[in-house]
């Protein structure tokens, strides 16, 4: 594979920004190389400044459910350009895609839209906080909610990926009110809860966890979180910036039929432009400003042109059919995946939910980051290697999830197996 353009604009990227990259995973740290630098995609393929191209299951880290560049958004987001991409005053397209996202998820009453993910936490934490006026949160090791201070300990994503345990310039008085419990271990939840419940303002999950692979929820993880802070006035929060509109319209809470108090979206909701949202109850959002004094501001929140490609991309989710067609897609890469495995005599730990698809190569079973952790992530790096030379683009981490788009076919799929069969064998 020819990958001098890449190499050449990799070392100059080294120049200006650090490590060459504006996000951490990006730069391959973990499986080794250089990152590849992209010139375009469409649909599910991705085509590098040297030429090669790939089918795509990283598609920018999950927003991309209609896969790159889909026609509608495309020229939906053209023409909004065209009459201005920021007022800095409301606009009719922002109601817009707020009222589909309340009538999309059944916590949301009122969403605030913001511009990333990070955004979306950072705001409803700090709703959460005030509503309860109480300090302490509680999260789970392995879930990653974005880079904000007290939401660095134990998380997922390049954390997990560079092994970073904590993040040195976040204060320890800050990550004093950070409780974390193991993914799925509802024992040590409770235990934390009966001790720090005077102090708890909510316990936050990623329903199904997206940033240590793909790590479903055991069946009784979620009804127990809802009764146990209901029980104590704990808020509970799902962090769906991953799940949001991937595993089912109304997100994982109506995937499994539990109701949590706020929710944060992004990544699909903008369609791939920056988008994230949190919203909850009626009596939660009114504190924020300005009918409430939880301040809480942007710019550039909810610009015409972010806000266009969400709406167009939820639209595009609303025809029949959309989401059966990609959990029958994932499963069919899920399963090619540990048919090859099997053949190969290699142990791997396969995990899905609808279209997030996780292999983890340890023989399981994976419930946690602990056991995430287990996996032979130099067998990842050499994995991930052949699989880009056969023409296909995983997260350059074990510890991420692999996403499809309503873009894959059935034969990218088989092209994907049979890449996988030959890079597997001898590994
Ligand atoms: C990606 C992600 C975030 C952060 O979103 P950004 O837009 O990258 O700030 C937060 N929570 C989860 C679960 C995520 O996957």
């Amino acid at each position: 594979m020819k990958t001098t353009a890449s190499k050449r604009l990799f070392s100059e990227a080294q120049q200006y920004i650090p490590g060459g990259v504006n996000s951490p995973v990006r730069a391959f740290r973990s499986v080794g190389g250089q990152p590849l630098f992209i010139k375009r995609a469409k649909g599910c393929r991705l085509y590098d400044v040297d030429g090669n191209s790939f089918i795509d299951y990283v598609l920018s880290w999950g927003p991309l459910i209609l896969g790159h560049a889909p026609a509608s958004v495309v020229k939906a987001v053209m023409q909004a350009a065209l009459k201005g991409t920021s007022f800095g005053a409301p606009t009719e397209l922002e109601v817009r895609l707020a009222r589909m996202i309340v009538e999309a998820v059944p916590s949301i009453k009122e969403a605030r839209l913001v511009s990333s993910g990070t955004e979306a936490v950072m705001s409803a934490i700090r709703l959460a906080r005030a509503y309860t006026n109480r300090d302490a949160i509680l999260k789970f090791e392995g879930c990653y909610h974005g880079h904000s201070d007290y939401l660095l300990a134990k998380a997922g994503s390049g954390l997990a990926t560079l092994g970073l345990p904590d993040c040195p310039g976040v204060p320890a008085d800050f990550t004093r009110h950070t409780l974390t419990a193991p993914y799925n271990d509802i024992k040590t939840v409770q235990r934390l809860i009966q001790r720090h419940h005077r102090n708890l303002a909510c316990v936050i999950v990623e329903p199904i966890a997206g940033n240590m692979g793909v790590v479903p929820p055991a069946a009784e993880f979620l009804p127990a979180l809802r009764e146990l802070t209901r029980e104590h006035g704990v808020l509970l929060i799902f962090d769906e910036v991953i799940t949001g509109f991937r595993v089912h319209y109304g997100g994982a809470q109506s995937l499994y039929g539990v109701t949590p108090d706020l929710t944060c979206l992004g990544k699909i909701i903008g369609g791939g432009l920056p988008v994230g949202a949190y919203g909850g109850a009626r009596q939660i959002m009114r504190l924020v400003a300005p009918v409430g004094p939880v301040y809480q501001a942007g710019t550039l929140s909810g610009n015409p042109l972010a806000v266009t490609a969400g709406i167009k991309t939820l639209e595009a989710l609303q025809a029949p059919g959309v989401y059966q067609k990609l959990d029958a897609r994932a499963a069919e890469l899920s399963e090619g995946l540990g048919a090859a495995a099997k053949k190969a005599g290699i142990p791997l730990t396969r995990t899905r939910v609808g279209s997030m698809v996780g292999a983890f190569f340890t023989k399981g079973p994976v419930v946690d980051f602990a056991s995430a952790k287990q996996s032979n992530t130099q067998a990842y790096a050499k994995f991930f290697h052949r699989m880009l030379e056969k023409g296909v683009y995983l997260a350059p981490s074990q510890f991420e999830t692999a996403f499809l788009s309503t873009a894959h076919t059935a034969s990218d799929i088989a092209h994907t197996i049979k890449g996988a069969r030959a890079a597997l064998r001898n590994l």
